[in-house]
């Protein structure tokens, strides 16, 4: 998909996220990044790199270890790599306004060719993050339930049954709710802005 339509939702002034680079070069490992985001309705920003950008699902119920909970998982534009490292607030009236939280990184493997995979709509992978483990899917649904116009880009994200996985019991998103970068809360997160903003704002003063 390319940045475009990321670019194209955002206004760079006025927010604080980065605008960002598709990236060129190879790397070593591919990084994924879940991000909380308290938006109009909470969800967790799930996101995959691939070719120099982010793929990117907006799962609402967040990821669970139970094999059985499919998670709803809408696909969103690609984001930029960079915004694997953004923790803070996306000003109200802006685009996703609301509180972004580092919930979960690290490197995901995927375990057959992720391209085919990708146009098969059939994406099985490992996660080796903080707080999620072992292997996971994402398969694309067909149609139906939540609409033909959004069919295209409705998938369901679920754990594999493995070593990682855990029917029932307290489900990571309440275990684990805090940030893996900051180890702060949503709130904690938003009260911080005010503050980032005014050290911004007097390193120009001063
Ligand atoms: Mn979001």
């Amino acid at each position: 998909m390319g940045l475009q339509t990321y670019w194209t939702k955002r206004d760079f002034k006025k927010t604080p996220e980065p605008r960002g680079s598709p990236r060129k070069r190879a790397r070593t490992g591919w990084s994924f990044v879940v991000q909380k985001h308290a938006a109009s309705h909470l969800h967790y920003d799930f996101r995959l790199e691939l070719d120099g950008v982010l793929l990117s699902w907006a799962v609402p119920k967040g990821p669970s270890f139970d094999p059985a909970d499919k998670r709803l998982a809408m696909q969103t534009e690609d984001h930029p790599i960079e915004y694997g490292s953004f923790e803070g607030v996306i000003p109200k009236g802006q685009y996703g306004g609301g509180t972004v939280m580092l919930w979960d990184r690290g490197t995901w493997t995927p375990a057959r060719d992720a391209r085919k995979d990708l146009a098969r709509a059939r994406l099985k992978f490992t996660l080796d993050g903080n707080k999620l483990k072992g292997g996971w899917m994402l398969v694309r649904t067909r149609g139906g339930k939540y609409g033909e116009k959004k069919a295209d880009r409705t998938w369901l994200l679920f754990k594999e049954n493995d070593a990682y996985a855990k029917a029932g019991g307290r489900p990571i998103v309440d275990v684990a709710p805090d940030s893996v970068a900051s180890g702060r809360t949503l709130d904690a997160i938003a009260s911080a802005r005010a503050h980032v903003w005014q050290s911004k704002l007097s390193v120009k003063q001063n």
